[in-house]
């Protein structure tokens, strides 16, 4: 496509003409103009046709596993451009703000139900300054009672924020690899689990798509020993309605709002993180609290315990009315969200299953990952480039790092089968296709520009045009 400076321009005299008829002071007159004289015809169909080179869940299927990419229901978009919403000033005094605190209030609500703890913070803008909240809650406090602890046990598959989080905490990983069945090692958890561990950091399902069956033991394991259990809950999408962390035996946890209720994501957000706490952390939680007192909403920032806060204000507003509104959307039937959720991805998984090879042959949650690494003439990445030739956004690929040539597959409760069956046919082709003629998969995308030097690309990136 080409560059609006690269189309024909027209002359620009009459630009000038206009310039000099104005009686503006010369120093006002702008002696050039970044943007080129094209004919108006030209622009329009320019920025339109730019706009369609955009790929996002209203064009189709974009299975990213572990980031449930969901529909997003233009109804919460209606409700979150409420002028009442969209427009109110954060520093709003308490009684011109609340229907807005009413609505965090109620979300709060929600997900303390939704999880079974206690107390809950929206602040956060994601799962992974969730995750750093949840360990800088943990140093608090392990410091108040006096115990010096350093360490978080974390499993292999876990998704790279998690140790990130730890070593922005500057404390100090353990990894903890996975057994044949996919699940964190007990034996491995006992070896390394010592009086200086503060947390158990565990995804469930993990990012294989699996339940982590050992979970139980692990959580008797580390509560007598003192530690705290963490749940990554960005994949909550397989558990909504039917099982609650708290009673998983988790002390705290995060969901990724962006995620699981169905707020737009992808590009950088501003996306939204809720962490979850039982009572005996709920001092620590962040300022300023919403209070409710015979029926109307306070701020209250006198928290002598909170580790402070994590964003302005009162996090992203707009994400928490479309997630209040996507759980009010289902209500006690929330459960039918993880069930279809899983139900597709099990679906998905057994019609290409015979295509790929399958790293852990056990019945996924709401996702699920395969491997490439047996199919003939091509990796991952081709197959993900040629998925593209089909219409179509590729999974998540290479990830989680434990699998080789991993395809991680999530197609979430929004599809239907029929876009379920497409997808499928176009995984089984490609892997055909790799077999038989292997040019077309290679040399893909033949629908899209060529491939980038995707290091280049990530390392140095340009993304501003200049002139020659
Ligand atoms: C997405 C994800 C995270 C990070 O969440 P963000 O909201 O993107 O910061 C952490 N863990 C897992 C398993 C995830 O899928």
């Amino acid at each position: 496509m080409k560059l609006i400076f690269e189309y024909e321009q027209q002359p620009t005299e009459h630009v000038e003409q206009i310039q000099t008829q104005l009686d503006l002071p010369s120093e006002l007159i702008r002696d050039s103009l970044p943007l080129p004289n094209v004919n108006e015809i030209d622009i329009v169909r320019h920025y339109t046709n730019l706009s369609k080179k955009n790929f996002g869940i209203d064009n189709n299927l974009y299975p990213l596993g572990s980031c449930t990419m969901k529909y997003n229901p233009k109804v919460s978009e209606e409700l979150a451009r409420l002028k009442g919403f969209a427009s109110i000033h954060p520093r709003s005094p308490v009684e011109y703000s609340q229907g807005s605190l009413e609505v965090i209030w109620e979300l709060q609500e929600a997900l303390k139900e939704i999880t079974g703890m206690d107390d809950v913070s929206i602040q956060p803008a994601a799962g992974s300054q969730c995750e750093l909240l949840g360990i800088m809650i943990a140093k608090r406090h392990f410091e108040n009672k006096n115990e010096k602890r350093t360490k978080v046990i974390i499993p292999d598959s876990s998704h790279g924020t998690n140790p990130a989080s730890v070593a922005m905490c500057k404390l100090e990983t353990i990894t903890v690899c996975s057994d044949s069945r996919g699940n964190m090692d007990f034996n491995e958890v006992k070896k390394k689990i010592s009086p200086d561990v503060a947390l158990v950091m565990v995804t469930n399902p993990n990012t294989l798509g699996l339940y982590e069956e050992n979970l139980l033991e692990i959580k008797d394991l580390a509560h007598q020993n003192g530690t705290l259990m963490y749940c990554d809950g960005a994949n909550m999408n397989a558990l909504l309605g039917i099982s609650k962390p708290k009673e998983q035996g988790f002390d705290m946890m995060h969901l990724n709002l962006h995620k699981t209720f169905a707020t737009p994501h992808g590009g950088g957000g501003p996306g939204a993180g809720a962490l979850a706490v039982r009572a005996f952390l709920s001092d620590y939680l962040l300022v300023p609290r919403i209070t409710k007192e015979d029926g109307k909403f306070q701020l209250d920032y006198k928290k002598e315990k909170s580790v402070g806060k994590v964003h302005s204000f009162y996090g992203n507003f707009g994400i928490l009315v479309r997630a209040l509104c996507y759980i009010r959307i289902w209500g006690n039937q929330i459960r039918h969200v993880s069930e279809n959720a899983v139900l597709n991805a099990n679906y998905l998984f057994a019609k290409i299953r015979d295509s790929y090879h399958v790293p852990y042959d056990r019945r996924c949650a709401h996702e699920f990952v395969v491997s490439a690494k047996n199919i003939p003439n091509g990796g991952t990445i081709d197959i993900a480039k040629r998925i593209l030739d089909y219409g179509f956004h590729p999974p998540t690929v290479y990830f989680p790092l434990i699998v080789e040539e991993a395809l991680m597959i999530e197609p979430t409760e929004t599809e239907s089968k029929e876009t379920l069956d497409k997808y499928a046919q176009v995984l089984v082709n490609i892997a055909k296709e790799l077999r038989e003629k292997p040019e077309i998969v290679k040399d893909a995308p033949h629908t899209e520009p060529s491939r980038l030097d995707e290091v280049k690309a990530a390392r140095q990136p340009n993304l501003r045009w200049s002139p020659q």
